[in-house]
């Protein structure tokens, strides 16, 4: 039940029947196991009785000959079972919270910086690039010809403001406890895949980049660039267990995240929106899980530990957007906007006054997600349990602290003077650039 109306809240109808189709594959390798148990065994007692006698061995051979042919078309039926059920398993997104809407669209919690009922009236509506390349801070004609589309040179004050931007996200998030980790930025593709990225979406447009293989590679792992710290940082528990009482583990890391964007060719081509390559400060969390007897425990307590993290770094991107001044609206994600992973998710958008005439100005600047066991089932990611051997899956958390480009476009929006032509820097970041209080004209 709880899967058929998974299947229909995540819209995936098509595939409503596949955990039944999972369970049938099972059963059928556990048959084939059963089936195989036997011709193995005998092939290993034929082995022991060739390798003893110095007989005439020819009938021996070609019994086992018999046998491997047996068991190798066995073996292939197991494999392409696996494959099949493998591939069905990952198509399943993760279970839906009860507190996610249904009906596709977001719902508003509260507002940051804004008031509704007199929303600020920007008396100029200046895009970021424009106000970048007026003021000498942006260049994204030079990076097109190194790089090409998507790509950009941040000059003089907005190089320094993504420092300032990063040291500020980190600050803020140590002060919460959170630990700092400066990961790799090239990934297993299967880590990757684990994490719910998958290397082409459901319209096979590339969403990850591949990097070829060097030479002496050929034959082992392929591997991608991260899409993000998520990904790289979810990895480093791989095949491990977490001591219980050490729970929750809650990192923090800046990294260069690399996005294909296959498919979102064509909207928003200009400026530093959407980009193939950013830096983003990413919180991730492992945390607690009551072990399920017999079915899924109680939704509360099965999400105790992990929505009391998840709130936590809500509350530190509202401290970070707001704390930066930027009108900011927080929305409880629907299940169509989940992906793969996520259980719960909540996004903030800041206002971008450019951007006024399409969705009122708003946009995505952080995002936070519950995917509970989806990850650490898939990465063998565990519990060890003080109180004996039995290990559970942990739950993981990821977030959102800054991402850069998006947040450094609101601030020259949201800090742009017609006036004079200076973009005001917000105070908190003032002690990371040498006490600058705005970027000029020269
Ligand atoms: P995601 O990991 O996709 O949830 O994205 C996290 C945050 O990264 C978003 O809220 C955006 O602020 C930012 N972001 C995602 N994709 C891009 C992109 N292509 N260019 C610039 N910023 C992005």
């Amino acid at each position: 039940e709880l899967y058929e109306h998974n299947a229909v809240v995540r819209n995936y109808h098509g595939h409503k029947d596949i955990p039944r189709k999972v369970a049938e594959n099972v059963r059928k390798m556990t048959t084939l196991d059963h089936r195989l148990n036997g011709p193995r065994h005998t092939l290993k007692e034929l082995q022991k009785q060739m390798n003893a006698t110095a007989a005439d061995k020819s009938e021996i051979i070609a019994q086992m000959r018999e046998l491997r042919a047996g068991v190798s078309t066995l073996e292939d039926q197991r494999e392409k079972l696996d494959a099949e059920t493998r591939a069905m398993a990952l198509s399943l997104p993760n279970l839906t919270s009860s507190e996610t809407p249904t009906d596709g669209e977001p719902r508003l919690r509260t507002y940051i910086n804004y008031d509704p009922e007199s929303p600020p009236k920007y008396s100029n509506s200046a895009d970021h690039s424009v106000i970048g390349e007026r003021l000498g801070i942006l260049d994204f004609s030079s990076a097109s010809v190194a790089s090409g589309w998507g790509f950009y040179y941040l000059l003089k004050e907005a190089a320094l403001l993504e420092q300032a931007l990063v040291q500020y996200a980190l600050s803020v998030a140590m002060k919460h406890g959170w630990s700092v980790v400066a990961p790799p930025s090239l990934v297993y593709s299967h880590v990757a895949v684990a994490c719910g990225f998958q290397p082409r979406d459901q319209n096979d447009e590339q969403q990850i980049w591949q990097v070829a293989q060097p030479a002496k590679d050929a034959g082992k792992p392929t591997r991608s660039l991260a899409a993000t710290a998520e990904i790289s940082l979810a990895g480093m528990h791989a095949g491990k267990s977490l001591p219980e009482n050490q729970l929750p583990v809650k990192l923090v890391g800046s990294s260069r995240c690399f996005r294909a964007e296959a498919g979102a060719r064509g909207v928003d081509t200009k400026g530093l929106y959407r980009v193939h390559e950013f830096t983003k400060v990413e919180m991730f969390a492992w945390t607690d899980c009551p072990a399920p007897t017999g079915g899924l425990p109680e939704e509360s307590s099965w999400v105790q530990s992990s929505t009391q993290v998840f709130d936590e770094m809500v509350g530190i991107q509202v401290e970070i957007l707001s704390s930066l001044g930027l009108p900011c609206r927080i929305l409880e994600m629907p299940s169509s906007d989940l992906g793969a992973s996520a259980y719960r998710k909540i996004d903030i958008e800041a206002m971008f006054p450019s951007r006024k005439k399409r969705d009122g100005g708003w946009g995505e600047v952080t995002s936070a997600s519950i995917c509970t066991d989806y990850q650490s089932r898939k990465l063998d990611t565990r519990i060890l349990e003080m109180s004996g051997s039995k290990k559970k899956f942990a739950h993981t958390v990821n977030g959102t602290a800054m991402a850069i480009p998006r947040v450094l476009a609101a601030v020259l929006e949201n800090g742009w003077r017609e006036e004079d032509g200076c973009v005001i820097i917000p105070e908190v970041l003032r002690a990371y650039m040498g006490g600058m209080e705005k970027i000029g004209p020269r």
